[in-house]
């Protein structure tokens, strides 16, 4: 069992933490909320002052932050300082890939062991601790974080060096984000044309439509409850990150173009703390509905 610390415990950080207590770690966590605070200790973890506090002594570092300037923010203002040589460092947090790679550099000329590991299933799969891992890193580096993936997560594989767990998120953000927009749409032209959108729905998620996104978010899409989950302000960060590496790539996306366009369109609405199945907002808008 590990010494581990734990920064960053939001909407996925603090139940992923609270596994992590479960499968027997002894865990540390800092957040600048006290509501991810309080969580934890009352899942039987421990509450540090500050990042320096959480991360002296650990043995794993995890952050799981919103955005880049989070993570550069931890990482250079006290992680960096504060972590013993030959800690291992996951950043579970989705960043673009250059920032992932620029960590992971500082960090071995520190002599720390640093992975990108960003997740996806939603809090639903952090709460039931059965996330789909991307990492990128070292093999050794991978088969010395399994105890903690196999805490958190169902599915982990190592996809690359380090920032290659970022493009395979920004892979599957571009997906989420266009099957939310294509589920609207289809929503949208079921009650135009007056048919049950409800039976709609059931009927094709039985089909080759199928997706976790309508087994999960038709009730809630139909409802119209958009409490996130996931803000569209992150999936709006996300889509940035997926133009970004299209771009650094070399390709063209245009389907994740127009997504993006989608996503932004919902953030100047002013929907930015919804959760990204909002997005059936923005389509029922471009229809006067
Ligand atoms: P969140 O905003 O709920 O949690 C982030 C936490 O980080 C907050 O509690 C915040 O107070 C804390 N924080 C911010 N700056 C800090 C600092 N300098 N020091 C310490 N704590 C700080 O976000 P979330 O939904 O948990 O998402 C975290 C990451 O996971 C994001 O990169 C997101 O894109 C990704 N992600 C989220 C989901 C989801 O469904 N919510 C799913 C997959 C991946």
């Amino acid at each position: 069992m590990s010494k581990i610390a734990f920064i960053g415990l939001g909407i996925m950080g603090a139940p992923m933490a609270a596994h992590l207590v479960r499968a027997g770690h002894e865990v540390t966590g800092y957040d600048v909320a006290p509501k991810g605070l309080d969580a934890l200790v009352a899942a039987g973890g421990s509450a540090a002052g500050d990042v320096a506090g959480a991360v002296a002594g650990a043995e794993i570092v995890i952050t799981m932050l919103p955005q880049d300037e989070h993570v550069e923010e931890v990482v250079f203002g006290g992680l960096l300082d504060a972590a013993g040589p030959g800690a291992l460092y996951i950043d579970f947090s989705t960043i673009r890939p250059e920032t992932s790679i620029r960590v992971a550099e500082a960090g071995r000329e520190r002599g720390l062991r640093v992975l990108d590991a960003p997740v996806s299933g939603g809090e639903k799969g952090a709460v039931d601790a059965v996330l789909s891992i991307m990492v990128g890193g070292a093999e050794a580096d991978f088969e010395a974080a399994r105890p903690v993936f196999a805490a958190v997560g169902k599915t982990f594989e190592r996809v690359g060096g380090n920032g290659a767990g970022q493009y395979v998120k920004a892979a599957n953000q571009l997906i989420v984000g266009g099957t939310y927009g294509l589920v609207a749409e289809a929503i949208v032209l079921m009650e135009a044309a007056g048919v049950d959108a409800g039976a709609g729905l059931d009927v094709i998620a039985g089909g080759l439509a199928a997706s976790r996104i309508l087994e999960l978010k038709r009730g809630s899409m139909l409802a119209r409850r958009f409490e996130p989950g996931f803000r569209i302000d992150l999936h709006h960060k996300d889509m940035g990150i997926a133009t970004a590496a299209a771009r650094t790539a070399g390709v063209s996306l245009p389907l994740t173009g127009m997504v993006a366009q989608l996503v932004a369109a919902a953030r100047a609405q002013g929907h930015g703390a919804l959760d990204h199945s909002a997005l059936l907002k923005v389509v029922e808008d471009l229809s006067g509905r």
